[in-house]
């Protein structure tokens, strides 16, 4: 177990606990994680979350940060398990653009490309100290025909390889201008033969859907609601908690209460806290932070930590850290429980069955 020197070296630079500590303290190793563990002193221990389960290591058009390079800047800061996402949805190989806001009527399409570049990266540079958990991220929710075949085609490429499915988009305003469509009610129907195989599988499904925007936040609810519906054996996970840059001043009280409706009626329901902008613009706002902490406090098994960060070539671990931070600030006021639940990583390992476990909190 490494020395958690952070606090005093970084004392008079940071004041609010242990989040830089990347290039002073070593952090827990993977190892740690097998069986018992000194106890967590969340006193002197950072308060980044261990385990990364949103992140994608493709961006949108294919000019990525190398794969190894991704992964020293995991070993960097406090993650030691992450999820490997690609992005299902890219830019057409051919086109010059990388940011597909900026270039509206360019489309953005599902594809298998990033998920092979992974599942070959995975094979060719199997990381140490890390765990990593490859995710199918191909699957287009509104022409789900193919994704059986699909992903049988997965498994004999890579076997055993592929352990979860997503981010996929049922709605995402974003690419509306992309020629992304809203998967339809009758779209949803269709998904049974790869919910089917997920749940053989035991494998998670995260998704991003849309609650709605700043006209209508509710709009785009009853889409969610119908898969989770139609899938309650499912361990579906709803992305960003339904949030996005549409949908930026919904009431708390009213985001809290369709949460915790539906994490009652679905026990296989859970919710990532990935992507800064739930903290930019929910839990750091004026009032609003105690409501969400005593919501995650309460449903604190139901809750997975996330960057959601994009491995685009432009970005760097200076941008990485920084997200991790924005996406763990809320770590720091949970319960105990709680915080070892998601912060730690319990619910993860938990939820994959993973032969891991988190550290009891220090007294
Ligand atoms: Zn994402």
């Amino acid at each position: 177990m490494g020395r958690y020197l952070c606090v005093a070296i970084l004392a008079s630079v940071f004041t609010s606990g242990c989040a830089f500590s990347d290039d002073v303290s070593e952090h827990r190793s993977l190892a740690s994680f097998k069986g018992e563990s000194a106890c967590y002193d969340r006193k002197t221990e950072p308060y980044t979350a261990v385990v990364d389960t949103h992140l994608h290591y493709r961006p949108f058009d294919g000019r990525a940060i190398p794969f190894n390079e991704m992964n020293d800047y995991l070993s960097r800061t406090t993650v030691r398990f992450a999820n490997v996402y690609g992005i299902g949805q890219m830019l057409p190989s051919n086109s010059s653009c990388s940011n597909y806001l900026k270039c509206p009527g360019t489309p953005v399409a599902p594809t298998t490309r990033n998920d092979f570049v992974n599942a070959a990266n995975m094979i060719e540079h199997k990381p140490e100290g890390l765990h990593l958990t490859l995710s199918m991220t191909f699957t287009d929710l509104s022409n789900p025909e193919p994704t059986v075949a699909l992903m049988e085609f997965y498994d004999k490429e890579y076997p055993g390889l592929f352990h979860w499915m997503g981010e996929v988009n049922l709605v995402k305003q974003a690419q509306f201008f992309n020629r992304h469509q809203a998967a339809t009610p009758k779209d949803i129907t269709k998904w049974e033969g790869f919910m089917a195989q997920l749940r053989l599988r035991n494998d998670p499904i995260t998704i991003h859907s849309d609650l709605g925007n700043d006209d209508d936040p509710t709009m785009y609810l009853p889409l969610m609601e119908r898969a989770l519906a139609l899938y309650p054996d499912n361990k579906i996970v709803w992305a960003h908690m339904g949030m996005s840059h549409e949908l930026t001043t919904m009431k708390a009280t009213q985001h809290i209460g369709i949460m915790s409706r539906l994490l009652d009626a679905y026990p296989n329901l859970m919710i990532d806290i990935s992507w800064r902008i739930l903290d930019d613009y929910y839990f750091s706002k004026r009032g609003n932070q105690d409501l969400y902490v005593a919501f995650m406090n309460d449903y604190s098994e139901r809750i997975l930590p996330g960057s959601d960060f994009v491995a685009f070539r432009g970005n760097n671990f200076h941008v990485y850290q920084q997200e991790l931070n924005a996406t763990s600030r809320i770590h720091q006021f949970l319960d105990d429980n709680a915080f070892r639940n998601i912060a730690l990583g319990q619910n993860y390992f938990d939820l994959l069955k993973l032969d891991y476990q988190a550290p009891q909190i220090c007294p």
